[in-house]
């Protein structure tokens, strides 16, 4: 049976967490003398001189009807980074716990695992990215506390198999992250409504893609309010600063101009998958559900530099196990993707391919 309270840290158990001055009084007044600030005022405008909500509450109010998720059930982070670096925090003991990545998937995990000196044990997606549920169960020991699953995959595009998942959810005594930061391209639909099934989820989805604020740094955990409370005892006070929840909660208005770039960058992958497939430098294109494909090419180095060298900047993968000979290319404008398309054929031509 999973219960938070083996796997949190004794010193995070306990903690007593920094008590600042928007903690102690939350009440509406008229004179603030409680917190240090500038009185007079911000060379900005009037907000400025004020620190920042610590628990973020209009945004979450706004995220959590666009979600269908309570607010006690999100946590907001300075990107996904940063409630990745918190899992670790909270939740491995340096030099003694162990975490599950399962690669080739995002590089964040295992460098903040590395940060906090905590041990990775690397299980590669089988040939088709998927996950090797055998060698998965076998590198499970009592010191393991987290399994992180990206789906859809960076770099390879692919969701991984749900019922895999779920199987992993209702075996595994410790936390499994389920990173959707391109879930809204996806034809899966998201483990946020399993919330209530699975007390060991948490998922992690951002602003940062679908919906282009990646410069704002905004990311997101959904997971039980126990898990929840964690992530705030340990977060930084401030950890998202008024500017960016101001802006955040700007935007999040904005579902409509979203969804209609995401139905956009759908239909633009799919031209491109088409345009690109028929290209005799092109081997293989990998089935996508994000706003990036993963395309193996003959000669991708001598590719990527000669793109390069147009000012068209790709991914090059093609050292990354079992993405051998791939680029990365995430889906531009249709301007943008016919350069690319160009900058292909001009390469053919010059190497007579
Ligand atoms: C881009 C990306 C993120 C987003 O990270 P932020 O810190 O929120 O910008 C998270 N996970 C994966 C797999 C990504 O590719």
């Amino acid at each position: 049976m999973f219960n938070l309270q083996n796997i949190l840290r004794k010193n995070i158990k306990e903690l007593v967490p920094y008590s600042s001055a928007r903690d102690e009084f939350k009440g509406e007044a008229s004179v603030f003398l409680d917190a240090n600030e500038n009185a007079y005022g911000s060379p900005l405008s009037e907000s400025y001189n004020r620190y920042p909500d610590p628990l973020q509450f209009k945004v979450k109010k706004r995220l959590s009807e666009i979600k269908g998720v309570p607010p006690q059930n999100i946590f907001l982070g300075n990107g996904s980074d940063e409630a990745i670096d918190i899992l670790f925090r909270a939740f491995c003991n340096p030099g003694s716990d162990n975490v599950i990545t399962v690669p080739p998937t995002y590089g964040m995990y295992e460098v903040s695992a590395n940060i906090n000196d905590v041990e990775v044990r690397k299980i590669k997606l089988t040939a088709d990215y998927q996950l090797n549920m055998e060698a998965i169960s076998e590198a499970v020991d009592e010191h393991t506390k987290i399994i992180f699953i990206c789906s859809p995959n960076n770099p390879t595009g692919n969701s991984i198999n749900r019922d895999d998942i779920e199987t992993i959810l209702a075996n595994f005594n410790g936390l499994v992250v389920i990173d959707e930061a391109y879930i809204n391209y996806s034809r899966q639909k998201t483990f946020i409504q399993e919330l209530t099934e699975y007390s060991n989820l948490v998922v992690l989805q951002t602003l940062s893609k679908a919906w282009g604020l990646a410069g704002l740094r905004v990311g997101m955990a959904f997971a039980s309010e126990e898990i929840i409370e964690v992530f705030n005892k340990v977060k930084p006070p401030y950890n998202i600063n008024e500017a960016s929840q101001e802006l955040a909660l700007e935007a999040l208005q904005n579902v409509e101009q979203v969804n209609s770039w995401i139905k956009e960058t759908v239909a633009e992958r799919e031209k491109l998958k088409a345009e690109l497939s028929i290209l005799p430098s092109v081997l293989t294109i990998y089935p996508s559900d994000a706003n990036f494909i993963l395309v193996k090419t003959i000669n991708p180095k001598e590719i990527y530099q000669f793109m390069v060298n147009k000012g068209i900047i790709v991914r090059d993968r093609s050292k990354v196990e079992l993405c051998e000979g791939c680029l990365r290319i995430t889906i531009g404008t249709p301007k943008e993707n016919k350069l690319l398309i160009e900058a292909f054929k001009n390469f053919e031509e010059l190497n007579k391919i």
